[in-house]
């Protein structure tokens, strides 16, 4: 393993770090109150200062307008911009676009090139990714209700979607569907690209998540797609890899999520110990003298410590042997650092009181909106089984 992180890494997280205080947590307060949309004009400038950082797009090529980070480096990065719900977007990788942007890059026709992938890489429009449907279970992809059937030159797509993140504004969906139903249950979906105002692109709402519904990039819709007719062309990658093309797509995206989720951790950490330090209790005493809660800074030390070794582990193994290679420890982190993450929201804001479940600091905001880290991207319990059943059927013979 190969930690050390290079100068020119420094530099890049100097100038993050700098950003994140000057221009990114002045505007939390705001954001946590205000309908999102009301916060593009924001974004939108903080955006074109990143750009002529150039700083944009971490995760994405160079050749395609991002910066070419490797993984560990972006992870690096990434810890620095989880720190804030706005940093991912600020910087151009969050998601949904960013796994959009992934299977695009590989899968993409010149034609979807130029109309979807380049000013989705750009920040110029927005996109979901359309695959769990309600009446069906989204831990196991291969189950479907949705369906696109080709007729005269056209898809015709019906179904019934939701937790399409970010569907509300975004300018095109990645739909899966079941476009060959009498094939192997691994070869029965595709991929198809829907612009959202495609007749029969139906958002029904955003739905209300832990008492918010959000609006614009911070939601999740709701859709019902009926007869919905796209070209034959906008059929991504090849007819039959849909669910291919979905694991190849949820697999960065789980690390990806897993690298912010420490910058989650540091801050939640960070305001904990101050709190802590600054609350007095009486008798000149401040909650950091109580032993009960220096045993939640401990154990929030060791387990952000474990994770973020952990994380970066699973980056440098992804990098050098390949994203099959670490199926195991994309798993392990998810399912690890997910109920980290939550632990360490949950003790902060029980040491900020009746502070912590205000909107007067962003540790609710943490809580209400990653409680969904340990059920999306596969729920804790199938990365679970996942693993164990590989390790249980490799078990060494006794010596
Ligand atoms: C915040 C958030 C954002 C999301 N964004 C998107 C998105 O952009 N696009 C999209 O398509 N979907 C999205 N989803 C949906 C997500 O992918 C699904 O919720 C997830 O796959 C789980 O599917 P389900 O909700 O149908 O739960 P189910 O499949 O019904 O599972 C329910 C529970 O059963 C347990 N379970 C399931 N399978 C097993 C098993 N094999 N062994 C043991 N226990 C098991 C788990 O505890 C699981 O939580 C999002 C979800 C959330 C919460």
């Amino acid at each position: 393993m190969e930690f050390a992180v290079s100068e020119k890494t420094k530099v890049i997280l100097e100038m993050v770090r700098e950003f994140m205080d000057k221009e990114i947590y002045p505007l939390e307060p705001y954001f946590v109150v205000k309908p999102f949309k009301a916060m593009w004009p924001e974004i939108n400038r903080c955006r074109e200062m990143v750009k002529k950082m150039e700083l944009w797009a971490p995760q994405v090529p160079r050749e395609l307008g991002g910066m070419g980070l490797s993984l560990v480096e972006h992870a690096l990065m990434a810890e620095e911009l989880g720190r804030s719900p706005l940093g991912y977007l600020v910087f151009g990788c969050q998601a949904p676009d960013a796994g959009n942007i992934e299977i695009l890059g590989k899968y993409a026709t010149p034609e979807q090139r130029q109309r979807y992938l380049l000013p989705l890489v750009r920040g110029q429009i927005r996109s979901c990714f359309s695959m769990s449907e309600p009446e069906f279970a989204g831990s196991n992809p291969t189950e479907l209700g949705t369906t696109a059937v080709l007729e005269g030159g056209q898809w015709v797509v019906n179904g019934h979607k939701w937790f399409s993140s970010s569907a509300d504004g975004a300018a095109f969906a990645v739909v899966m569907a079941i476009t060959d139903p009498d094939a192997s249950v691994y070869q029965r979906a595709s991929m198809i690209i829907v612009p959202t105002d495609t007749p029969g692109f139906n958002l029904v709402r955003n739905i209300s998540v832990l008492g918010h519904a959000g609006d614009d990039y911070h939601s999740h819709g709701e859709i019902l797609y009926r007869d919905c007719r796209v070209p034959a062309e906008n059929l991504l990658g090849p007819r039959g890899h849909g669910f291919i093309i979905a694991q190849e797509r949820l697999g960065p995206g789980r690390i990806h999520h897993c690298m912010r989720w420490i910058g989650i951790c540091n801050r939640c950490f960070e305001m904990m110990c101050r709190r802590a330090s600054e609350r007095k209790v009486g008798k000149g005493k401040t909650l950091a003298d109580k032993q009960i809660i220096q045993e939640w800074v401990a154990e929030s030390r060791a387990e952000i410590l474990a994770s973020r070794l952990m994380v970066l582990y699973a980056a440098w193994k992804i990098e050098t042997e390949g994203l099959h290679a670490a199926r195991e420890e994309v798993s392990l982190i998810k399912f690890y650092v997910a109920p980290v993450m939550l632990r360490v929201i949950d003790r902060a804001i029980q040491v900020h009181g009746g502070l912590g479940v205000t909107d007067d600091t962003i540790l609710s905001f943490f809580y209400r909106m990653e409680r969904g880290a340990r059920i999306y991207d596969g729920p804790d319990e199938v990365h679970k089984v996942v693993v164990a059943r590989r390790l249980l059927r490799d078990v060494a013979p006794a010596r």
